[in-house]
C-alpha cells in the first residue's frame, strides 16, 4: 500500500503514521524527520534545512525533491510506504507523480483535520517535552499559515483523483488511529 498522510501542524500526523506504518508493514518516510537527523548529525543538508525549519518555512522543493526521491528507491519502499510530510507544494504532488510513475502511484491519500487552536495547544505542549526548535507560538502560527497557503490546495487535487479520506484528528490517540483504519478497510 502507498499512502500519503497529510494534515496541519499539531494534527497528530507523526504519532498517527508510525502505529499505522507497523500494521500495514510498510516503512514511514519522514520528511520532517529526515531533516531533523540531519541537523542533528550536522550534515550540510541539515544545515540548509534549518535556516527555513527555524522560520515556520518550507524547505526548498530543490533540496526536498531529491531526498524524497533517493529515500523512496530504497528496497524496503518496493513493496509500499506511508509518506508523511510529503508532498507539502503542487509542485511537490508533481515531482512525486514523476518518481512514482503509472504503475506505483499512490493508493490512498488521508487527510487529518484538526481545530486551529487545539493543534497550537498541542504544539505548545510539544515544546515543553519535546524542546523542538519550531514549536514556538510564532513559528507554530507561520506553519499554520503556510499549511493552509501552499498544502491545505493539495486535497482538491488528490480528491479530484478519487483519492481524498478526511479523518478528524481529535480525540484520544487510539480513538483517531482507530478512524483511519476504518477508512482504509485495514
Ligand atoms: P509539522 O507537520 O509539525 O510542521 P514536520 O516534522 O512534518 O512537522 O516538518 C517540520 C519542518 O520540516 C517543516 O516546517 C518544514 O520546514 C520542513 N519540511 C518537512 N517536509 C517538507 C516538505 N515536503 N517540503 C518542504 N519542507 C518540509
Amino acid at each position: 500500500m502507498r499512502i500519503l498522510l497529510m494534515g496541519p501542524p499539531g494534527a497528530g500526523k507523526g504519532t498517527q503514521a508510525v502505529v499505522l506504518a507497523d500494521r500495514l508493514g510498510v516503512p514511514h518516510i519522514s520528511t520532517g524527520d529526515i531533516f531533523r537527523a540531519n541537523v542533528a548529525g550536522g550534515t550540510p543538508l541539515g544545515v540548509e534545512a534549518k535556516r527555513y525549519m527555524d522560520a515556520g518555512e518550507y524547505v526548498p522543493d530543490s533540496v526536498t525533491n531529491d531526498m524524497v526521491r533517493d529515500r523512496l528507491t530504497h528496497d524496503d519502499a518496493k513493496n509500499g510506504f506511508l509518506l508523511d510530510g510529503y508532498p507539502r507544494t503542487l509542485a511537490q504532488v508533481s515531482e512525486l507523480d514523476s518518481m512514482l510513475g503509472q504503475d506505483a502511484a499512490l493508493d490512498r491519500v488521508v487527510e487529518l483535520t484538526a481545530d486551529t487552536e487545539e493543534v497550537v495547544a498541542r504544539l505548545l505542549n510539544r515544546a515543553l517535552d519535546q524542546g523542538r526548535a519550531d514549536d514556538t507560538e510564532d513559528v507554530i502560527r507561520r506553519r499554520l499559515e503556510v499549511y493552509a497557503e501552499q498544502t491545505a490546495p493539495l486535497t482538491a487535487v488528490y480528491a479530484d483523483r478519487g483519492l481524498l479520506t478526511q479523518v478528524d484528528g481529535m480525540g484520544a490517540v487510539d480513538e483517531v488511529t482507530g478512524r483511519i483504519l476504518a477508512e482504509l478497510g485495514v
